[in-house]
């Protein structure tokens, strides 16, 4: 055990230091979340489907919970079953093989369900488009509240989708 301590302190600290990612953007961040969850009165949740995506929008999404958007830290969380959630937040064009398992995801949200499409490929089908593989933007598959154009959209993006979505709904 004290071996292992001892090495640690020999080792010190090895990652990188953390990006900056300005005070604007981590401000802007931290007043969304806030005007999110006053104007829901409580916590959003999130379900997150990958209808088709090359993984890029995935990773900006998931950049939202690092602790600089500290997405869950505010009481917005991503939850595994759609059962749970308040909101569907999708990437990708829509794959065929996926067109099923997403409309039976969008049925399992309660209603009232937001769906917000995240990334051009989910907006109007980006650089994939529709064709055999695909059935191209989102829209043409479910009832989409909002959009976030972008390839790939950066997480402040998309916290702005997410805000206009819930405003939208709260009237
Ligand atoms: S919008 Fe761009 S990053 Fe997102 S899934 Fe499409 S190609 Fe990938």
């Amino acid at each position: 055990m004290w071996r292992i301590v001892r090495s640690i302190a020999a080792a010190g600290v090895c990652s990188e230091p953390p990006p900056d990612i300005g005070a604007e953007a981590a401000e802007e961040a931290h007043r969304i979340q806030s005007e999110l969850l006053a104007t829901l009165g409580r916590a959003l949740t999130i379900r997150q489907v990958d209808a088709g995506s090359c993984g890029g929008c995935e990773l900006e999404i998931h950049a939202m919970g690092n602790p600089y958007y500290n997405l869950e830290g505010l009481g917005i969380r991503f939850v595994a079953s759609p059962r749970h959630a308040d909101l569907l937040l999708v990437t990708g064009p829509v794959a065929r093989n996926m067109h099923a398992a997403l409309l039976r995801t969008y049925e399992a949200v309660p209603e009232p369900r937001l769906v917000v499409a995240v990334g051009d490929c989910a907006c109007d089908g980006g650089v994939f488009g529709a064709g055999y593989a695909t059935a191209g933007a989102l829209c043409d598959v479910l009832p989409v509240d909002e959009t976030v154009p972008g390839c790939p959209p950066p997480p402040v993006d998309i916290l702005r989708g997410i805000l206009r979505a819930v405003r939208r709904r709260a009237g």
